[in-house]
C-alpha cells in the first residue's frame, strides 16, 4: 500500500468542506481523450507525490525547479498546485459564470468538465468535488455529464465519484519522477482501474512520462502484471534534442506498442489558466 502522506497547502489541513482551487480555465485541451477540443479544466490543490523532488519545491518561478535525487524531470504544476484559494461550490459556480468564456450550460455538456491537480482524488478532495458535483447538477440538470479526472491513480475513486465521472486519466509515475514504488504504485487502486474498463458507463486511459528504457521496461511490467490493454497506453516522452535518446525510446515504443504524443505537442499548456491564488 503507498504511503499517503500528503504535501498540501496549510490550509487544506485546516478545513475540509471547502475545496482549495489551484486554477481554472476555458481552452483547447491538449492530451488525453478530449485532445483538441475546448474543455473546462479546475486544477485542484495538493498533491501525495512531489515527482522530481526538487530541493526547493516552494520556488515561485517554476523554471527554477530541477530535479532532485533519482529524478530526471520535474513536475510542471508545482507552483500551481502548492497554493490556492478556499471555495465553495456555489463560490466556483459563480467563478465560472462571471469568468469563464462559455456559456456556463454548456460545462459537462458540450464543453466537457476536466479535473486536473495536484490529486483530485485525494480523499477529501473527492468529497469536496463531489460536492461540486451535486451543486452543479442541480444548477445545470446534469443527466450524463461529461467529466474527466486526471489522476495519478495512488488513490481509488469513491462510488459517488464514479456517478458522476465517466472517463478517468490514470498517470501512473515512474522511475524517472524520483518517486520510491511503494509511493507511486499502489495496486488495489491501479487494480480497480483496470476493472472500470470494462464496466459499462466507464473509461480509462493510462499514461506514462517515459524518458528511458527502465520507465519503458516497467510500464511493459505493470501492463502485464494488471493486464491493461496496449490500447489504453500512452506514452509520453520527454522533450529534448539529444537524436539517441530520441531513437532509442521511438524503437522501444514501436516493439511494445504503446500509443506516443510528441512532446512539442502535449507540453502545449493552455495561457488561459487563471491562478486563483491568494
Ligand atoms: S502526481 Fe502529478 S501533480 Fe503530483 S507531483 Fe506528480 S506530476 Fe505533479
Amino acid at each position: 500500500m503507498a504511503d499517503k502522506t500528503e504535501i498540501q497547502p496549510r490550509e487544506q489541513q485546516e478545513s475540509n468542506d471547502r475545496l482549495i482551487v489551484a486554477g481554472t480555465w476555458y481552452g483547447i485541451n491538449p492530451t488525453g481523450k478530449y485532445v483538441g477540443r475546448p474543455i473546462v479544466q479546475l486544477s485542484v490543490s495538493g498533491c501525495n507525490l512531489l515527482c522530481g523532488n526538487p530541493s526547493n519545491p516552494f520556488e515561485k518561478d517554476q523554471e527554477e525547479l530541477e530535479p532532485g535525487r533519482n529524478a530526471k524531470w520535474v513536475c510542471h504544476s508545482i507552483s500551481e498546485w502548492k497554493n490556492g484559494s478556499k471555495m465553495t461550490p456555489e463560490e466556483i459556480f459563480d467563478y465560472w459564470k462571471k469568468h469563464i468564456d462559455c456559456p456556463i450550460d454548456d460545462i459537462g455538456g458540450d464543453i466537457p468538465l476536466v479535473i486536473g491537480g495536484g490529486e483530485p482524488l485525494l480523499p477529501d478532495t473527492q468529497d469536496q468535488l463531489t460536492d461540486l458535483f451535486d451543486h452543479c447538477s442541480a444548477e445545470l440538470q446534469w443527466d450524463d455529464p461529461d467529466i474527466c479526472i486526471r489522476t495519478n491513480g495512488t488513490f481509488e475513486p469513491s462510488l459517488k465519484m464514479r456517478s458522476y465521472v465517466d472517463h478517468f486519466e490514470v498517470s501512473i509515475k515512474l522511475p524517472s519522477s524520483g518517486m520510491k514504488q511503494d509511493h507511486r504504485i499502489d495496486r488495489p487502486s491501479i487494480k480497480r482501474f483496470v476493472d472500470i474498463i470494462d464496466e459499462k458507463g466507464w473509461s480509462v486511459d493510462f499514461q506514462f512520462v517515459a524518458v528511458d528504457d527502465r520507465d519503458l521496461n516497467e510500464i511493459k511490467k505493470i501492463a502485464n502484471t494488471f493486464n491493461i490493454p496496449k490500447s489504453k497506453i500512452t506514452v509520453y516522452p520527454p522533450k529534448t534534442d539529444d537524436s539517441e535518446t530520441v531513437e532509442t525510446l521511438q524503437g522501444l515504443i514501436m516493439e511494445y506498442g504503446f500509443r506516443v504524443i510528441e512532446p512539442e505537442y502535449h507540453q502545449w499548456q493552455s495561457e488561459n489558466f487563471d491562478d486563483l491564488s491568494n
